[in-house]
């Protein structure tokens, strides 16, 4: 129990720091012990080892660390990658050297395939770019999704790859390119979640939920003989609540760190990638990456403050020409310089095929007035509800999609 213990008693203490490094910062914990410990961890206990720094090396090892903490988090390194593989093969060796001896043959029958398929998911993670969007593919890249004018439109730039941004890419500073269909940038792969690889990544994750269980399945197994110590009794009574603590001591003891360590550690683990699957589920059956699911926040805050307005390609289309054929000049075709008006332009647009159609165009204006010129075309917009998502095909449909590694 000794060591046991003291893993128990680290992990807590790691936790609570953590938590209190999260949370502490929260207006409602501000004037909490909490929110005390926060600033004594996070303000003044960094900034006396600098002062300590200053004086001793000169701000040497603050220049070191400050130059540590930009590799670690804002540029693609592996460390990430590197500490989830030792981890995992860690515990799965430990746990294996001493639970297959005494396993029966149809418990060790699954245990090749199921430790196997982490690996070959991370794999097929980590090497995948085929989401890198760069001027051999970039034409294609255009093609994948229309635009919907609500949260992409034509004609954006990405001013580092100098090329225009397909509809939902976006620039990945830590890939250093722009990437296609992008969900997020995820360190465990040490790569970003997009086009082709997020099945991968999907599978990744329920991969490591199922291998989490059946661990745990093998310790419970292995460690039951001891709960049938358990004298029974009353769900609601003392002596049951007495009994089970007991023979989880005799359990976990009898266990050591290799079985029984190893068994909670992966049912305290298993909730993480089963959490992040769940999320993601709910994503795409709501037809949105992660990278949309901010910006749809962006935009709804934006309508909550009124400077969303909607209008109608069709109606905005027949204005254009009319105001071309009037003026003959394609400025004031655009709206004469108001800048809402350069979100969408009927010369820009290029047909994409694409099951779902929408005639919505949405934009932001600075001032909260609809577009100068053009009131009588623009409708205020106060709730997501009164957007279409043109990306939501419906949801088997988007998991179809999905699963086709588009
Ligand atoms: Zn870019
Ligand atoms: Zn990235």
């Amino acid at each position: 129990m000794g060591v046991l213990l003291k893993i128990a008693l680290a992990v807590g203490v790691l936790s609570f720091i953590t938590f209190v490094a999260l949370f502490g910062q929260l207006p409602a914990l501000r004037k909490t012990p909490i929110g005390w410990l926060q600033r004594v961890l996070c303000l003044h206990i960094p900034n006396g080892m600098r002062a300590i720094d200053r004086h001793t090396t000169g701000g040497r090892i603050t220049i070191k660390s400050k130059r540590l903490g930009r590799y670690l988090f804002y540029e693609k390194n592996p460390i990430v990658l590197i500490i989830f593989l030792a981890l995992m093969t860690g515990s799965a060796v430990l746990f294996l050297w001493n639970a297959i001896p005494e396993l029966p043959t149809r418990l060790i029958v699954p245990i090749p395939f199921l430790v196997s398929q982490p690996y070959l998911f991370t794999w097929l993670c980590v090497r995948h770019n085929d989401h890198y969007i760069t001027p051999s593919n970039h034409t294609d890249r255009l093609h994948d999704y229309p635009y919907d004018d609500a949260l992409f439109s034509a004609n954006n730039i990405c001013s580092t790859c100098n090329l225009t941004k397909p509809a939902r890419s976006k620039h990945c500073s830590l890939c250093g390119t722009c990437v296609a269909m992008c969900d997020h940038h995820c360190p465990w792969i040490n790569n970003c979640v997009g086009r082709g690889n997020y099945r991968y990544f999907l599978a990744l994750l329920l991969s490591l939920g199922v291998m989490d269980l059946y661990g745990a399945y093998l310790s419970y197994w292995l460690l039951q003989p001891w709960f049938k110590l358990h004298r029974g009794g009353g769900f609601f009574t003392q002596q049951y609540w007495d009994d089970t603590f007991q023979v989880m001591v005799i359990a976990i003891n009898a266990g050591g760190l290799s079985i029984a360590g190893v068994g909670m550690l992966t049912i305290a683990t298993a909730a993480l990638p089963f959490g992040l699957l769940g999320y993601h589920c709910y994503l795409i059956w709501a037809g949105m990456t992660t990278n949309e699911s901010q910006k749809w926040a962006d935009l709804r805050e934006d309508m909550a403050d009124g400077f969303c307005f909607k209008g109608s390609r069709e109606e905005l289309r027949t204005h254009q020409r009319l105001r071309k054929y009037g003026h003959g000049s394609a400025g004031h075709a655009n709206g004469g310089g108001n800048p809402a008006l350069h979100a969408w332009s009927d010369e820009t647009e290029v047909h994409i095929p694409w099951p779902v159609s929408s005639d919505q165009i949405v934009v932001r204006t600075m001032d909260g007035r609809p577009p100068r010129g053009q009131e009588a075309l623009w409708r205020q917009v106060w709730s997501l509800n009164d957007v279409e998502n043109l990306y939501d095909l419906g949801g088997w449909d988007n998991f179809a999609h999905m699963l086709k590694g588009n």
